[in-house]
């Protein structure tokens, strides 16, 4: 088996792209075969380099490695005229000559008459040779049914009478999509090409090509379409849609990969699959027919499952990007992986641990100005007074920190909540936060009582 990735490189790689990708992946590498990438930069006005390298870097950032080296479209000439050429020479293609102004008047007519533009064949069999505007056609035979078995919608087929002549080589001498596509998979040796349903009606086409060339035919699966909550198809409208978005939102590659097979595919009604284990698992024939709706929560969910399987030290190093997001840079690798652990749990992405976990590594913290309101009183700040003897040195243990409450919240005849509340917000500026004792061990007593000191002096 041998499967292959074709993406344009005119936009970010999207998580349509990256599921084509990821299924042509799992099919290679559960078949102990192949799985190529070729980069379709023939539109030269719509192509870009940046494109590429996005696609590229997205593709290893999930994990998707590819054999080979990458294979570009526009290195590629010689062997499009090569196959265009053996059409023409087996009488399957032609010259064709008409200008461009009677193509477009008989596709403005054929629009007027609601009919499909054709063309109607005048230069098929004039014998015309190559000229400077011309275009080479290929000879669609004009009745008979073109069809296939489709690995995800099972028997498809065209009236041939719905195709024309279609355009192969362009009169700039460049070879029109379907043509370049055929071309690569034949020569690539591609076995299945599984791709997005928005390119069904290419296929008609390319196998007429296939069988004119008697090249043996790829397996084709063409894969339905991924919609938003409204049911209409994935787009901007709907919020992030690239790879590079849900990595810069925080989003882990495991997750994002998880989520993107079960887009489509499933085995039995288990959710959570390693890729080494989609791998042993993947079969085309478990590829559903209906159409899947993207739902953020349910990535949300595994990647916090991913999360917080992820141990410490990689915590800590893929939250680094995200705390340096926020203007906090060189932290120490120890009091990291310690805060890491305190937040892993309470956040769905890495920018929301991160944004929890700033407030370890501020110089200042800034308090939560409605918190402040309700909790530095008169009161609250007699009790905040109240732990700075106690916190001279850390307690022994989160059982000693829990009796320091205990006392102080007897003392005074109110909740250990209450107690706890004004030197939460003192030391992390929030009312909601780890567990007061972990945040006192990793802050320390020296930045514990500089902060609980500040909240003393704020708006007083
Ligand atoms: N380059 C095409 C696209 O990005 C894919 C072609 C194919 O998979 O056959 O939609």
């Amino acid at each position: 088996m041998k499967t292959r990735f074709a993406p344009s490189p005119t936009g970010h790689l999207h998580v349509g792209g990256a599921r084509t990708a990821l299924f042509n992946w799992l099919a290679a590498r559960h078949a102990g075969g192949e799985f190529v990438l070729r980069i379709e930069d023939t539109d030269l006005q719509r192509s870009k380099p940046e494109y590429t390298r996005d696609i590229l870097s997205s593709l290893s950032w999930l994990g998707l490695d590819s054999d080979g080296e990458p294979v570009y479209q526009t290195q590629r000439a010689e062997i499009y005229s090569e196959y265009a050429g053996r059409l023409l020479a087996s009488g399957d293609a032609y010259w064709c000559h008409c200008p461009q102004e009677r193509i477009d008047e008989a596709r403005r007519l054929a629009l007027e008459n609601k009919d499909k533009p054709r063309y109607d064949g005048r230069c098929r069999d004039l014998g015309l040779g190559p000229a400077p505007g011309a275009v080479l056609r290929f000879k669609c035979p004009p009745d008979g049914l073109t069809g296939w078995n489709d690995i995800v919608k099972g028997p498809v087929s065209f009236d041939n009478g719905e195709l024309d002549d279609l355009v192969i080589v362009r009169s700039d001498g460049f070879p029109t999509y379907n043509m370049a596509v055929v071309a690569d998979d034949v020569s690539m040796g591609i076995t299945h090409v599984l791709r997005g349903d928005d390119h069904v009606n290419n296929t008609p086409r390319q196998l007429l090509l296939y069988r004119a060339l008697k090249a043996p035919e790829p397996e084709f699966g063409h894969l339905p379409m991924i919609m938003g909550g409204d049911r209409k198809r994935l787009s901007k409208r709907h919020g992030a849609t690239s790879v590079l978005a849900f990595r810069e939102m925080g989003y882990l590659p495991q997750a994002l990969v998880n989520y993107l097979a079960r887009l489509g595919w499933s085995s039995g009604d288990r959710e959570i699959f390693t890729l080494a284990e989609m791998t042993s698992l993947f079969s085309l024939s478990s590829i559903g027919k209906s159409a899947a709706v993207f739902n953020g929560d349910k990535l949300d969910w595994l990647n916090a499952h991913y999360i917080k399987e992820t141990p410490e030290e990689g915590l800590a190093e893929l939250m680094r990007p995200f705390l340096a997001g926020l203007g906090l840079t060189g932290l120490d690798e120890g009091k990291l992986q310690a805060a890491a652990g305190t937040v892993r749990e309470r956040g769905k992405t890495l920018r929301e641990l991160a944004e929890k976990a700033a407030f370890y590594f501020r110089g200042k913290v800034e308090l939560d100005p409605k918190a402040a309101d309700k909790l530095l009183t008169e009161e609250g700040r007699d009790i905040l007074r109240g732990y700075l003897p106690a916190l001279e040195r850390l307690p022994e243990s989160a059982e000693d920190f829990d009796a320091l409450l205990d006392s102080i919240s007897r003392r005074r005849g109110i909740k250990k909540g209450a107690a706890a509340q004004p030197l939460r917000l003192a030391l992390t500026g929030s009312t909601a936060s780890p567990g007061l004792y972990e945040v006192l061990v990793i802050l320390g007593t020296e930045t514990a009582r500089r902060r609980i000191e500040a909240a003393l002096e704020f708006r007083a």
